[in-house]
């Protein structure tokens, strides 16, 4: 099955933590290899687009104590899609990567420990790992697994595929009725 998401090459002029220096081709290299990562699971992300999202700086009475908190903020909602997944490159942010809620949020300056028969470079494993997150996946400590916390692995085991098929089910569904829910809307203001 095919999930859409829609990438985010975050941007500031004020911010470098929020100015990744990502461009179009790297994000096809990474999502080919989230891809290559995601065939055992039988998922595979299209990129439905790829937007600049510029990082509006918090007011300075705002008062966000917690780091994702903080990145979702700066974030304008208004750039995130209704049906896609939303992945956000920045440039730093503590962890590589996060997911609470989304969307998912990725550094362009991410490393990891590597690991044997790991992934080659840290963007795609990072970016795979927290799409889990989204998936339903939750940590397990294994050097070669996805899953772990800060390796290059990348392998997913039987219940872990079920997990995330099982989620991406439920999203395609949703998006299906969101569809739907359009083509009704459509219809009531009479348009086509
Ligand atoms: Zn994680």
């Amino acid at each position: 099955m095919t999930l859409p998401v829609r990438v985010h090459l975050v941007q500031s002029d004020t911010m470098p933590d929020m100015h990744t220096t990502l461009v179009e081709a790297d994000v096809r290299r990474i999502f080919s290899k989230v891809n290559m990562v995601w065939s055992q699971a039988g998922i595979q992300f299209e990129i439905e687009k790829i937007v600049t999202t510029t990082a509006k700086p918090l007011p300075p009475e705002a008062r966000v104590k917690l780091e994702h908190d903080r990145v979702h903020a700066m974030i304008p909602k208004t750039s995130l899609s209704a049906s896609a997944l939303d992945v956000c490159y920045v440039k730093n942010v503590k962890p590589n990567g996060f997911y609470y809620g989304e969307p998912v949020v990725v550094k362009d300056t991410a490393s990891l420990k590597e690991v044997p028969d790991g992934l080659d470079e840290p963007l795609p494993r990072v970016t795979s790992h927290e799409i889990g997150h989204a998936l339903g996946l939750k940590h397990r400590q294994d050097t070669v697994n996805l899953m772990a916390s800060g390796t290059t692995g990348f392998s997913l085991n039987e219940a872990e595929i079920t997990i995330a098929r099982a989620h991406a089910q439920e999203r395609l569904a949703k998006n299906g009725k969101r569809v739907l829910q359009d083509d009704e809307a459509a219809k009531h203001r009479g348009g086509p």
